[in-house]
């Protein structure tokens, strides 16, 4: 399973499908990009099987500069191409990748959730739904409503969220799932494995538990739990893709 993301290039969607291809030696039953353009125009594809069969559902018309790909290994709900990723909330806003499990997701459910329809079987629409409902009612920015959400979370996870409302931006974050920003020239890009963007840059920037991390197509900002902000250089990985 894996995650891949990528803002400022107009290439996203090819970016995101050869990253995912790249880490199918890991195994996973399903996987889907979410990508959107800056004008207006997105587009959500999941597809059950084989990285092969969801190109096959990715039209000419598909296109964006900012985007997230995941490849699912199923824990929570069966296998299908509701319960793949990027999982969305209700009104379509928020878009979420997850590697991970969310042990806590029920509480949070039963205790925030009640009145909102879901999709999904997963652990992981929870999160998104949560995120959507903070930003909503609280009138948080998802930078806000993301880390407000990662506060009540128990359990391991390597997140890429975005807001169709604020379209460069991937917000990022994880606990005890490793995570990757590789810096690329006028554009950046994020992963599980460097391995998946090797095509891209050679240069990227290891995440630490607990971080929370803005990236837009020009800047990584990084975090702290406090919010206080952390200066990192990238180090060089020296492999060929
Ligand atoms: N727990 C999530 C799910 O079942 C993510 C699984 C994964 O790591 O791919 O959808």
């Amino acid at each position: 399973c894996g995650i891949v993301g990528v803002t400022g290039n107009d290439n996203a969607v090819k970016i995101l499908v050869n990253g995912l291809q790249k880490l199918e030696y890991r195994g996973y039953d399903s996987a889907g990009i979410y990508v959107n353009d800056q004008h207006g125009n997105d587009y959500l594809v999941k597809e059950k099987g084989r990285i092969a069969d969801l190109e096959a559902k990715i039209t000419p018309a598909v296109h964006g500069s900012t985007g997230i790909g995941h490849t699912r290994w199923a824990t929570h709900g069966v296998v299908s191409v509701d319960n793949a990723h990027p999982q969305f909330s209700q009104d379509d806003r928020f878009y979420l990748v997850h590697n991970g499990v969310i042990e806590n997701y029920q509480d949070l459910k039963s205790q925030y959730l009640s009145d909102v329809p879901f999709k999904s079987q997963t652990d992981t629409e929870v999160v998104v739904q949560l995120i959507d409902k903070f930003a909503v009612e609280d009138n948080l920015n998802a930078h806000d409503a993301f880390i407000k959400v990662l506060s009540l979370l128990e359990g391991s996870y390597s997140f890429l969220m975005m807001d169709r409302e604020k379209p460069d931006t991937l917000y990022v974050a994880k606990n005890k799932s490793p995570l990757l920003i590789g810096v690329c020239d006028g554009y950046n890009v994020v992963c599980s494995d460097a391995i998946a963007m090797l095509n891209e840059t050679h240069e990227f920037l290891e995440l630490m538990d607990g971080e929370v991390v803005t990236v837009t197509p020009m800047h990584v900002q990084i975090e702290d739990q406090n919010g206080k902000s952390i200066e990192r250089n990238p180090f060089h990985v020296d492999m060929d893709a």
